[in-house]
């Protein structure tokens, strides 16, 4: 049993404008330990699909179907006052992309994280100041004892973030999701937080959730992916795998579309059109309407996952769900050259 199980897990917005079919029959699994990276466009689902899971969609938002399984315990069934008291904080922690609006502005740093520390635990409030001086200290925070006191504008974007994942280790939480923790800052600043979120996930034996539409996220902690496009997971494989083999002809498109340092600047395609919306998304395949591979079948046949490679799946008409050999892709075959 794995610690996490989403299955066909279905939020949709009900909205004036028609009902927003945000994440569509969406299934994926985290092991204890394991890193698990969510990847796709802005609009993807990928947000959703994750605080669906803390059970934080609100009005005019709710799980329609689909299941949330944390160490064999439904989710999707508890009560707001359980998720709080049980799961959030405790077992799950989630670190938001934008630290400066998460940190409340008018309280210091530490005082902010000794709240959580206090509600969460049995720890007095003198035993949480020292467990927050901790906390910073292990998070990087240079001269832990005397940034306690200091205001969230009295740290760099780099410092706040870390001060987040701090509050977010605050519990010992089982697994943690991280929904963009990178994208609000410096290519350098990066680095530094993904290395961090490497050593809490050896030394702590965490799980983790990345939630990103950058690529170079995902290759640097990610041990597996999940692509999704329009709601949907639409690639899911362990990383080197899906970097080397892409099967999906979205996947191959995002791939095709990073820069990267050794590649030559007209060999980047990025992908054509953009995301239809997800009120009243095309019939069959999601992505047909900027697929380069689409044939007439995949108007009318919505593809389900199909195996392509062990612990390999591609929800792609192209490859029959009987054969896990097909032809290799363009991709596969620059690969195998460039070997
Ligand atoms: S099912 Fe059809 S449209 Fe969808 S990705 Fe595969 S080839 Fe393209």
């Amino acid at each position: 049993m794995s610690l996490l199980e989403v299955e066909n897990l279905r939020t949709y917005f009900f909205t004036p404008a028609g009902i927003v079919q945000a994440v569509d029959g969406v299934s994926f699994e985290v092991d204890a330990g394991e890193s698990l990276g969510i990847v796709g466009e802005s609009g993807a689902g990928k947000s959703v699909a994750v605080k669906s899971i803390m059970g934080l969609i609100r009005d005019p938002g709710r799980i329609v179907e689909g299941s949330v399984r944390f160490d064999g315990r439904e989710l999707t069934e508890l009560s707001e006052a359980e998720l709080r008291r049980e799961i959030r904080g405790n077992e799950i922690s989630i670190v938001f992309q934008d630290a400066m609006s998460a940190l409340n502005p008018v309280f210091t740093v530490g005082s902010q994280l000794e709240e959580v520390i206090v509600e969460n635990t049995d720890r007095s409030p003198s035993a949480a100041r020292e467990r927050a001086i901790e906390l910073l200290d292990d998070v990087g925070i240079p001269n832990p004892d005397r940034r306690i006191d200091e205001y969230p504008h009295q740290y760099s974007g780099g410092m706040q973030q870390r001060a987040m994942i701090a509050m977010a280790l605050a519990c010992d939480p089982r697994l943690i999701i991280a929904d963009e923790p990178t994208t609000a800052l410096d290519v350098t600043i990066q680095a530094g937080i993904l290395e961090l979120f490497d050593e809490i996930q050896e030394t702590h034996d965490t799980s983790i959730v990345y939630v990103t539409h950058d690529l170079g996220v995902v290759r640097e902690v990610c041990d597996r992916v999940s692509v999704m496009y329009l709601g949907r997971v639409v690639e899911s494989a362990p990383y080197e795998e899906l970097y080397r083999y892409p099967k999906h002809p979205y996947t191959q498109s995002l791939l095709n579309s990073v820069v990267t340092p050794d590649e030559i600047l007209d060999e980047i395609n990025p992908i054509g059109g953009t995301m239809p919306s997800a009120v009243s998304p095309p019939s069959g395949c999601r992505f047909r309407t900027r697929c380069p591979e689409a044939v007439e079948e995949c108007v009318h046949v919505t593809p389900r996952a199909r195996q392509v490679g062990d612990s390999h799946t591609a929800a792609c008409l192209l490859y029959d769900e009987s054969n896990s050999h097909e032809e290799p892709t363009l991709r596969e075959i620059t690969n195998q050259t460039n070997d």
